[in-house]
């Protein structure tokens, strides 16, 4: 590598960083000099695109300052979420502030100060506002606020927007518009997003003493010249001078858009990688006919079930039993919503790998794994197998952090019994319990098989080859693997998340589903519907509440905040709307044995109304439940309204759904017209498109849990983009399938993708 100074660490690259920062930056992520230049502004600010109060518009992100006044905390008034709110006064006018679920702010700023303030504005009739705004004090007060002169001109940035094609004009090509390194004077200062002791300004120096360092002009660039030139993308050098110090927005759009490229592109190859190695490897063959049974009476299996299948059922089980001739092992993602039957799928499917015999053997059977991530689950799905199963002569066992279950029993063949592990293991290992059914402990109680051909992971958004491998070892042969989920995301977002493994949809439910009633409640209209929810529970039924998602940046503090809520809500429901039902909470920073009990109990009809978070509980089936109320509906996308929705659409009684927008803010036209593509939408999927158009995929999929930037879930709108980041990186990996082709062949690919690994390892 010439670039040797790039990946030189902070601490030897800048020897006077003091060791407090040195861990703030760890805390970032941000260890070596190119993780520094890898990390990229929010959004820039110049004091002339500062407003000046009087100015201000409705529905506008702006930065005003100020002087602070009025702070004070308190409750609010209806919800009695807790807040902090003052006055923002300029020479021109003032505007009201408020942070929900933020009092310590009323701490930290001091009543009188000078501050900058940025956020959306909310203007009623005279009055402004600002909700939960990001707020500095500062030193001064610039004297060109909302002075237009020095304003550069935004407008050649227009023809970069959204549209990614190989003709798009090349302003924002090579050779364009950037300084020289280091002696630009930028009328754009980058705002890094924040953290203690690492200030943007701070960043700022950093970058330009990195840009003026000799290496840095000549920084070679991992993307490949041809690519960069068939998609107009500017090189390294300039996009990262681009995007920290843009002279004008258009740059920094071309780099930001070079950028989510890069990492778009990473990923696929990554993808492809992973495809391409597990062609590779050998796989349990289960033929569509031949002497062995396998696939040939999965169809007189299914023609038991109490229904017939539906289109899209029969689809993906043909999908499933296609992949299991191929020889190689099968990667398939089963998606579809809560209730559209994919249990159904798992067991067809599953039949075809007991029914086979292992190769060159007339005894036994091949075994499958079927992992869910709650014990409940799991509970629930060896209910299911005992009853799709009970007629074929195989063992089914049940393995959980609380033990181990195995059907048919001796002593009562219809039922199942209690064993202990160590049969349990023995059991398995020697292959007489051919489906073994269970949570997260059947990787960590390193339970052994004896032919496990075929995985199935419920509910599980990421399992990854290292934990296949963990279940498959001591065997050479690595098992198929189909992955369920019910998260309606984006075809964008699936070709990159999962865009090694194939896909299947089940996009139909089954016939004979009630339509749940969707209402979108205005603030007001409570104490109506609360009269409607009592009849119904007064009929027997059972109701949901979930608490809303909030706008917190630490994701710590935003759990311990909707903690809160939950108790807050459950306590204001007892007391002052449902006082005769029995009510409970649930949230994510439950321990799992404790969200195990209150789910049993819910379950019961010990619980009438289970108030919670939204993370909790996807896939479980409580029939009886047939209410969902969602407050701060406007914070959620639709497609996960939607999946909350799902959870009372079990059949029998007819379900309700209520979402409740947030009663402090009353919700705007397009927010009412938003939520009710609800009661609209066909499936998920639908819903998740819309979402993806409105609100941006970061904002609704997170990005944390899957290691990708804002950046490039921006980006991922873009189908053009994804679409061709996949493309190169298929036809680089089909000339260089292995990781040594692609080092002598790309090196600088291959070390990013090798960093990308590393940062994920940890
Ligand atoms: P999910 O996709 O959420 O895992 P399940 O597999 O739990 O859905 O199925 C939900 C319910 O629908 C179960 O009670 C199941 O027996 C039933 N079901 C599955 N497929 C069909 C079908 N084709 N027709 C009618 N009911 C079905
Ligand atoms: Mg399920």
């Amino acid at each position: 590598m010439t670039n040797t100074f790039l990946y030189q660490e902070i601490k030897k690259a800048f020897p006077h960083t003091e060791p407090a920062k040195i861990k703030s930056l760890e805390k970032l992520g941000i260890k070596t000099i190119n993780d520094i230049l890898y990390f990229f502004p929010k959004r820039y600010e110049s004091a002339s695109s500062a407003k000046l109060i009087e100015d201000l518009v409705s529905e506008e992100s702006v930065t005003i300052y100020g002087t602070i006044e009025k702070l004070e905390t308190g409750k609010s008034f209806k919800s009695k979420i807790p807040k902090a709110e003052g006055v923002v006064v300029d020479s021109t006018g003032k505007v009201k502030v408020t942070w929900l679920h933020q009092p310590y702010i009323a701490k930290i700023i001091k009543e009188g100060s000078l501050v900058k303030v940025h956020g959306k504005v909310t203007k009623k009739g005279s009055v402004s506002s600002m909700l939960n705004p990001e707020i500095e004090m500062v030193s001064s007060i610039p004297d060109n606020i909302g002075d237009n002169l020095f304003t550069v001109d935004y407008s050649t940035g227009e023809s970069h927007r959204g549209d990614f094609s190989a003709s798009e004009d090349r302003s924002g090509a090579i050779g364009g518009s950037s300084g020289a390194a280091g002696s630009m004077q930028s009328l754009m200062t980058p705002v890094y997003p924040e953290t203690k002791g690492i200030t943007s300004k701070w960043l700022y120096h950093k970058i330009q003493k990195i840009f003026s360092h000799p290496e840095f002009s000549s920084i070679e660039d991992p993307i490949p010249e041809n690519i960069r030139t068939e998609y107009s993308l500017p090189n390294l050098h300039t996009s990262l001078i681009w995007i920290h110090t843009p002279k004008k927005d258009s740059d920094a759009q071309v780099a930001r858009k070079r950028f989510a490229f890069e990492e778009i592109f990473l990923i696929q190859l990554k993808n492809e990688q992973t495809r391409a190695s597990h062609t590779r490897e050998q796989a349990f063959v289960i033929k569509k006919e031949g002497g062995d049974g396998g696939q040939k009476s999965v169809e007189e299996f299914t023609s038991r079930f109490p229904f017939p299948l539906t289109g899209s059922q029969h689809t993906s089980i043909n999908d499933i039993l296609d992949d299991f001739t191929k020889g190689y092992p099968m990667s398939r993602l089963l998606e579809g919503d809560v209730g559209s039957g994919k249990t159904a799928v798992a067991a067809s499917t599953s039949y075809a790998v007991v029914s086979s015999k292992p190769k060159g053997q007339n005894f036994g059977t091949l075994q499958v794994a079927y992992m869910a991530p709650t014990e409940i689950l799991a509970r629930q799905h060896f209910e299911s197998f005992i009853e799709y199963f009970k007629h074929i002569p195989i063992s089914v066992g049940l393995i959980t952090g609380n033990g181990c279950r195995k059907f048919p029993s001796k002593v009562n063949p219809s039922g199942w019994t209690d064993i202990s592990r160590a049969q349990f293991s023995k059991w398995v290992k020697n292959g007489e319990i051919a489906i073994v059914i269970g949570t997260h402990a059947l990787i960590q109680k390193s339970i052994e098989f004896k032919h496990l051909a075929y995985v199935i992971i419920d509910e599980q958004h990421r399992f990854g080859t290292a934990q296949r491998q963990k279940l498959t070892k001591k065997q050479t042969v690595m098992p198929h693997l189909l992955s369920m989920t019910a998260t309606p995301i984006p075809r964008t977002l699936a070709l990159t998340l999962y865009g090694d493994l194939d896909l299947s949809l089940l996009d139909e439910m089954p016939s004979g589903r009630k339509k749940p009633v969707t209402e979108i409640v205005l603030p007001g209209k409570r104490d109506e519907v609360y009269e409607k929810i009592r009849a119904e529970l007064h009929a027997g039924r059972q109701a949901y509440v979930i608490c809303p998602r909030i706008d917190e940046p630490d994701p710590d503090k935003a759990e311990t905040m909707i903690m809160k809520s939950v108790k807050v809500e459950a306590a204001r429901l007892q007391k002052d709307v449902f006082p005769n039902y029995r009510i409970d909470i649930m949230h994510s920073k439950m321990k799992p044995a404790d969200k195990e009990k209150v789910m049993d109990r819910f379950s019961k009809h010990e619980i009438d109304i289970l108030v919670s978070t939204s993370v909790v509980e996807v896939g479980v089936n409580v029939p009886n439940s047939s209410i969902i109320i969602i407050e701060g509906g406007e914070r959620f996308g639709l497609a996960q309204l939607h999946q909350l929705r799902g959870r009372v659409i079990r059949g029998n009684h007819q379900p309700y759904c209520y979402v409740f927008t947030t009663d402090s803010s009353k919700p705007t036209d397009k927010t009412i017209d938003r939520l009710k593509a609800l009661a609209t939408a066909k499936n998920g999927f639908e819903l998740s498109e819309l979402d993806m158009a409105q609100r941006g995929t970061g904002d609704l999929y997170g990005n944390k849990q899957w290691g990708i930037s804002d950046l490039a879930m921006d980006a991922i709108k873009n189908l053009k983009m994804v679409e061709a980041a996949r493309k190169e990186a298929k036809s680089i990996i089909v000339s260089y399938p292995t990781e040594s082709d692609l080092e002598k062949n790309y090196p600088l690919l291959h070390k990013r993708l090798v960093l990308k690994r590393e940062v994920h390892m940890e």
